[in-house]
Order: C-alpha cells, then sequence, then structure tokens
C-alpha cells in the first residue's frame, strides 16, 4: 500500500499549537513510512473562515518545515463534487431531507439526538431543508493510538448537507479522504466522534477504509480545546524550534535536549527518524503547563 497521509486545517485563524500537533504527527508518521503527505483546506463554512487565514496557514506551515506533496486542495474548490455524491445518496434512498429544528428534536426526544422523525414525515418539497444521512448499524475501529473503539449506542442520522445550504464536514472529508487516496488519518481526539460517521459514509459509498490515529487533544489549564475561541496564541515564528520541541514532548517522542541548538530542519530530521506512535500518550486531551 502507498502511505498517503494529510492534514486538513479550517482556516478560521492562524494555526495555533494545537494544530501544530495535528500537523507535525500527520507529517511525521507519513514521512518515517516514506510516504506522501498532503494539505487540504477545509473552507466550507464561509461564516467562519477568517479572511487570510489560508495563506497564514499555508506560510506557517512552510516555516516550520512542513513542506507537502503536490497542490493543496480547497474543499470551496469542489462543491459540484459533493453535490453529485449528496444527489446520489438521495436517490438510492441513502440520505433525505429533513426540516426539524433543533428545538423540535429536544422536545420530541429530550435530548439533541435525532430520533429520525422525517425518515416517516417526508418535509414538503418547497421547504428549507437539511439532508441526512440514514444510519442502520454501529460501526467500531482499531485506533492505532487509542486501540479498540466501539461505539455501542446506534449512531443518529446526521447532517451532510445544512439547512443553510453549505455541505457538512462529515460528508466532504470522506469523499475527499477517499478521493485522494488517504491511507493514514492522524489527527486530534476531538474528532473521534465523527470518525464512526465518516466510515458509515465509507461503506455506503463503497469506499476504502483509511487507518485511524487520533492523538489527543491540547487544552489550557481549565480543560478547554486549544482554539481561536479560547484564545490561543498564533505560532511565534521566533520560538520555531522551541515549539517543535514541546511538540514533540507532547507526543511522547522524548526529544533530545541538545536539540534546542539545532535548526527547525535538523529537529524535523530527528523527529522523522525517531518517529514512534507507540509512544503518544493514549488518552483524549492533555493540559499544557502554562509557560
Ligand atoms: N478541518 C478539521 C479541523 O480543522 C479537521 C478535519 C480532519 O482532520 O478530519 O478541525
Amino acid at each position: 500500500m502507498v502511505y498517503t497521509g494529510r492534514f486538513a486545517p479550517s482556516p478560521t485563524g492562524p494555526l495555533h499549537f494545537g494544530s501544530l500537533l495535528a500537523a507535525l504527527a500527520s507529517y511525521l508518521d507519513a514521512r518515517s513510512h516514506k510516504g506522501r503527505w498532503l494539505v487540504r483546506i477545509e473552507d466550507l463554512d464561509p461564516p467562519r473562515e477568517v479572511k487570510g487565514a489560508t495563506d497564514n496557514i499555508l506560510s506557517t506551515l512552510e516555516l516550520f518545515g512542513l513542506h507537502w506533496d503536490g497542490e493543496v486542495v480547497r474543499q470551496s474548490h469542489r462543491l459540484n463534487r459533493y453535490k453529485d455524491i449528496l444527489t446520489q445518496l438521495s436517490s438510492n434512498g441513502l440520505a433525505y431531507p429533513c426540516n426539524c429544528s433543533r428545538q423540535q428534536i429536544q422536545r420530541r426526544s429530550g435530548s439533541p439526538r435525532y430520533d429520525g422523525y422525517c425518515r416517516n414525515h417526508p418535509p414538503d418539497a418547497d421547504q428549507l431543508c437539511a439532508v441526512r444521512s440514514r444510519c442502520e448499524n454501529n460501526y467500531h475501529f482499531n485506533d492505532r493510538i487509542l486501540g479498540l473503539q466501539d461505539f455501542k449506542t446506534q449512531q443518529e442520522d446526521f447532517v451532510i448537507f445544512r439547512r443553510d445550504g453549505f455541505f457538512a464536514y462529515q460528508l466532504a472529508v470522506t469523499i475527499d479522504d477517499a478521493e485522494q487516496k488517504i491511507s493514514h488519518i492522524v489527527r486530534g481526539a476531538d474528532l473521534l466522534d465523527s470518525t464512526p460517521k465518516q466510515i458509515h459514509l465509507q461503506h455506503q459509498l463503497g469506499y476504502q477504509q483509511p487507518l485511524y490515529a487520533h492523538i489527543p487533544v491540547a487544552t489550557n489549564t481549565l480543560g478547554q480545546k486549544l482554539s481561536k475561541q479560547t484564545f490561543a496564541p498564533a505560532l511565534d515564528q521566533n520560538e520555531r524550534v522551541k515549539l517543535m520541541i514541546k511538540a514533540l514532548d507532547f507526543l511522547g517522542q522524548q526529544p533530545l535536549k541538545t536539540l534546542a541548538d539545532s535548526t527547525i530542519e535538523e529537529c524535523l530530521k530527528w523527529a522523522v527518524e525517531h518517529w514512534d506512535i507507540s509512544r503518544v500518550p493514549a488518552c483524549l486531551s492533555i493540559a499544557l503547563e502554562e509557560s
């Protein structure tokens, strides 16, 4: 099998330490397997997008020596493809329109979990609708870091096209991973719940299932994931080596003290040669000390 990995950031702001971890872990796993490493910009949600973020993310990756293969794919250029697949799923009866509001779902099922109402009560054709995937099965998979992931509860019929007219992440990411022939997905454990949804769509669409590895998410001392919302600072380009060492340490790679005096390229070379995924802590999150 040809190893192909990827980093798939959403352009909602500059890279921060949390996104560096996902970029670095996916890069190191790919390069240590002599594999390809692709970058895909997940710009599917214009209201959340920050102007200039894509260029900023790409130039930061380069400054950190994380050079990708081939062209950067932008999801905003692939909408016709998503539309075709959505039509295919709908005409095969594997997806259906739904106009339920969050409040209606909550009122009916006493929780935000969707109860499948529109399977049996199709909305009128002129209504603004989301599209949901019809789920019958549960999926389990073997995570390369976390081990067997068995989701006991029946999956709900989840949204693959949003009522506000945008394609949902679950659909786009599944199509792109398959069409880019991604063999290994390494990403943050905040996306663990998405994996059975994506496996479900892979089955419906006859795609091959990639191997998954979910790395712990970095949180602040309050246990909140580092993100724009929690004011995670952008990566300081003057501290590249220090940040890279901190990321390697977080990922359990036991970086040598002497790397502090190396260049970013030397540091990355060491990290590729010594990458050992079995040393990545098998947990969902780790709080960072204030520094
Ligand atoms: N675009 C997603 C994010 O930035 C990541 C998607 C993925 O790795 O599957 O959270």
